[in-house]
């Protein structure tokens, strides 16, 4: 048992559910009891489709476990058939569902319907939402593709002269985060290359798509974390290479585009255009004050090596974190901490990522929803960069995260939650103006008074510390101070040197306050002055 409040992904099942309404003419016939219709939700609220996604649950009640459960999923999923008429189907339970053990493959098998029937075993108990599409996605393209796989394995034939390199592109699903227009830049980013797209999938695509990919001379794989499994197999038995940059980022982009050429055996062309105006923008001197700006990034694996990537070499940032709550790629996390010399953080406990927030203390947070509410009890800065995301990251406008257009998107949605150059500085220069002071947030964002001066906002942990029933309150073993003073034992601050601190800047004032505590612990200083300060100041530039 783990005690969880917030989870970063849904069961796997969900991840099905996001290939199946990402595709056309497949229906997925789900064993899951009533209520887990909370589903459609996900996709007619959050990502606002205008249609249900293609599921049928079965919805047995307590009442049905007493009679013949697994008739009522060959009823539902004939129905389904009749009813909706898909091309191909997914079979398969949802966490209630596996334990009752009604075999839900087996069943459909037993219908002998007419169209290819996808059973799908997603261990509920042991993997999650990105995993399940994954997985979802690798059968339907084994079993719809795989009657094409040459047997013995044969060499991929060369190109006819003069035809057009072909590619598939891979990976966005519905929920996505920010798929649709990342798909969308990208499509025409390869087809400005002269490259024809054969296939996208699973988004937009048929069964009949999903039969054809082996027509493709190589992958384009967008999201790993849903179609790296399927873009190994492809290469195992139709010979197609795959791509492994992500073009998110400017420079990342360039990179894409001259690893797409060679794989397509093109010349790379120049295809930065008059839109691409983030490096200029991140070059240009109202810029400069983001130079060293610290930063947090966690997420899906992907969008956090590649946002980390940004923010150092393209934004001038200085990475101070970075995490992952995909325990499946939790290698790529450890190699691009080892390249900013941080310690990496593989969790989906948002309290273990709170507390290396307020550990690190950062002047901005790259992050999901979860850590935007972190960021937002800590009072730091935070923008979204990576699924888990609620309805305001499926927007209206074009948004893409990936390309040219991408890399303009990521400047604006990064710096906008900063306090801006020349507040900032007369801030630091002027204090305790009774409209401009540094406990009110940017006025750019509507400059509300925030926390009042020398007040610490409780963290989540704290709260839950506190609210837990004594009795009952498991033992917490995270604490905003867990390398500082024991609880309880925090040495006090003397009024004047309290005064010395609220002359650092507010936005590296809370790295100052843990260092000189910290300091203070250290060297058994039980009251914090002046000399202390400037002692733990000395002691941690040194
Ligand atoms: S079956 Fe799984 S998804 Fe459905 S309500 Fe139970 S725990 Fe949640």
């Amino acid at each position: 048992m783990q005690l969880t409040l917030w989870t970063y992904e849904g069961p796997p099942h969900v991840g099905a559910m996001r290939v199946a309404t990402a595709m056309k003419d497949v229906h997925y016939v789900l064993h899951a009891p009533q209520g887990d219709t909370y589903a459609d939700l996900l996709f007619t609220m959050i990502e606002r489709l205008p249609r249900r996604p293609p599921v049928t649950y079965t919805t047995f009640q307590a009442r049905d476990l007493g009679s013949d459960t697994a008739e009522l999923f060959k009823t539902a999923a004939r129905d389904a058939f009749e009813r909706f008429k898909p091309a191909a189907m997914l079979v398969g339970a949802s966490c209630t569902a596996e334990l009752i053990q009604d075999d839900p493959g087996g069943l459909a098998r037993a219908l002998e319907l007419p169209i290819p029937v996808v059973a799908l075993e997603l261990p509920a108990y042991q993997r999650k939402e990105n995993w399940g599409a994954a997985e979802t996605f690798y059968q339907l393209v084994r079993t719809l593709a795989g009657p094409k796989v040459a047997t013995p394995a044969v060499p991929r034939p060369t190109r006819a002269e003069g035809a057009r390199p072909r590619c598939n592109l891979l990976g966005p699903t519905a929920l996505g985060f920010r798929h649709r227009d990342d798909l969308r830049e990208i499509r025409a980013l390869v087809e400005r290359m002269g490259i024809e797209i054969n296939v996208t999938a699973p988004l937009d695509a048929t069964p009949a798509d999903i039969a054809r990919l082996g027509d493709a001379d190589f992958n384009v794989v967008l999201y790993p974390e849903t179609a790296s499994q399927a873009a190994h197999w492809l290469k195992r038995s139709f010979g197609q290479p795959f791509t492994r940059t992500i073009p998110i980022g400017a420079g990342a982009t360039r990179e894409f585009i001259a690893e797409v050429a060679q794989l397509a055996g093109i010349e790379a062309p120049a295809l930065e255009d008059e839109r691409s105006h983030a490096p200029w923008y991140a070059r240009s001197v109202d810029s400069t004050y983001l130079t060293g700006k610290r930063v947090f990034v966690f997420g899906d694996a992907t969008h956090a090596v590649a946002a980390a990537r940004v923010a150092s070499r393209e934004m001038g940032f200085t990475v101070v974190g970075i995490g992952t709550y995909s325990r499946e790629f939790a290698r790529e996390i450890r190699e691009a901490a080892a390249l900013y010399g941080v310690e990496p953080l593989i969790t989906d406990d948002y309290l273990e990522v709170e507390a290396r927030v307020a550990e690190l203390q950062p002047e901005l947070v790259l992050g999901t929803q979860m850590e935007r509410h972190i960021a937002k009890r800590l009072g730091v800065p935070c923008a979204v960069i990576s699924a888990p995301v609620h309805v305001q990251d499926f927007p209206a406008r074009h948004s893409p995260q990936m390309g040219f257009e991408g890399a303009n998107v990521l400047f604006d949605t990064w710096v906008h939650p900063l306090m801006m150059g020349l507040e900032e500085h007369l801030i630091g220069m002027f204090r305790g103006d009774f409209e401009f002071h540094e406990d009110a947030a940017p006025s750019h964002l509507g400059g509300h008074v925030g926390t009042p001066a020398g007040v610490e906002t409780p963290t989540l942990i704290e709260i839950v510390k506190e609210q837990a029933p004594a009795a009952t309150a498991p033992e917490i073993v995270i604490d905003r101070h867990a390398e500082g003073p024991p609880a309880g034992i925090t040495a006090m601050w003397a009024p004047d040197a309290e005064k010395e601190l609220r002359k650092i800047p507010f936005f590296v004032r809370g790295k100052a306050r843990r260092n000189t505590e910290r300091y203070a612990q250290d060297h058994g200083v039980p009251v914090i002055t002046i000399e202390t300060l400037y002692d733990a100041k000395a002691h941690f530039s040194r």
